[in-house]
């Protein structure tokens, strides 16, 4: 009951790369660069089991990025000549790589962290990996002239990295949509399509992670123009309600979504955010179990995950570490409650 998961990243250690940044740049490199993200991978899960999640992650500790960590070993992208783009409907402005030629896996993207991450730890292993339609939206294209035909190139190269994970030993695939919350017209018409392709044929648990973004000031600002109660979801969740996939992480703690709408997700597992990533506020134990506790009035208990909103890769360490401890006894905190009480409500 309850299971403990994270969105995905974690903060890397400062011998790695420089705290507190999203895109931190490298300490090391070659070889003592590869070793040291391995190393990095351990403590993330060491300290991951330590907090009592369930669910542990790589905590992303070998990439830069939640995107381009996958574009990096893409060919068919040109990464010398950037482009500004306006992402997320125009929220930010980004630099960005352009697609030049007929895209292609130049080989494994994830094997070493995730090997390595199965060899030491016996919970259950998740790993992400950006989702088609994100990707589509932080890259120029001057190849394929169609975002859905781009989409779904992206998709089939997800799919061929995805498989390979599962056969290295990954439990639970997620794909990274924070784009299904700006572009909920195309997440009907070919987003859950461009996922499915990502996810055709794994017999692993698939899930998608869509949050309103990491806790940076762009969206923070965004969330501000979104007015009292923030429905984007409720646009999207009887669509992936019908969708192949099997888990949707969404964004609750600190939230303006209507916890109600998580009644659209009906039949799915639905990993729910107890953990404000856009806050340095450590969360109390009782925090996170009162928002799992809200979430059992709409989901069944039996399919609720406990996650964090986000990634927590641009937080102080120290701060995301004592986050991880809280979710981890908010959920056990939740269990005992649902146990004594027959019902939390
Ligand atoms: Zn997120």
């Amino acid at each position: 009951m309850f299971p403990t998961t994270i969105a995905g990243s974690l903060p890397k250690p400062s011998w790695l790369a420089t705290p507190d940044t999203l895109w931190a740049p490298w300490k090391l490199e070659g070889e003592e660069l590869a070793a040291a993200k391995l190393d990095a991978t351990l403590l993330a899960l060491k300290e991951q089991e330590d907090a009592g999640i369930d669910i542990v992650g790589d905590g992303e500790q070998s990439r830069q990025h939640f995107v381009h960590g996958f574009l990096e070993l893409v060919s068919g992208i040109d990464f010398a000549h950037k482009v500004e783009m306006g992402i997320r409907n125009n929220r930010y402005k980004a630099m960005v790589p352009t697609v030049t030629g007929a895209l292609a896996l130049k080989g494994r993207v994830h094997a070493a962290e995730a090997r390595h991450a199965r060899a030491h730890t016996t919970r259950k292993l998740k790993f992400t990996l950006p989702g088609p339609m994100t990707i589509v939206d932080t890259i120029a294209d001057a190849h394929y002239g169609d975002r859905v035909k781009l989409a779904f190139a992206f998709a089939d190269l997800l799919n061929e990295e995805a498989r390979a994970l599962e056969a290295d030993g990954v439990d639970v695939i997620q794909f990274d949509e924070p784009a299904f919350n700006v572009y909920m017209d195309d997440v009907k018409a070919w987003g859950i399509e461009a996922l499915h392709r990502a996810s055709a044929s794994l017999s692993c648990t698939t899930a998608v992670h869509i949050c309103y973004g990491y806790g940076i000031k762009a969206n923070l600002d965004w969330k501000a123009t979104l007015g009292s109660e923030w429905r984007q979801y409720e646009e999207i969740f009887p669509a992936l309600a019908q969708s192949r996939i099997d888990q949707v992480s969404v964004e609750c703690m600190n939230a303006k979504v209507p916890m109600s709408l998580l009644r659209l997700l009906d039949g799915k597992d639905v990993i729910v955010g107890a953990i404000d990533v856009a806050s340095d506020t450590v969360e109390t134990p009782e925090d996170v179990a009162n928002i799992i506790a809200e979430a059992t009035k709409y989901v069944a208990p039996e399919k609720i995950v406990a996650g964090t909103n986000c990634g927590m890769a641009p937080m102080r360490r120290d701060i995301a570490m004592a986050k991880l401890m809280a979710l981890g006894k908010g959920a056990a905190l939740a269990r005992r409650w649902h146990m004594t009480q027959g019902t939390i409500a």
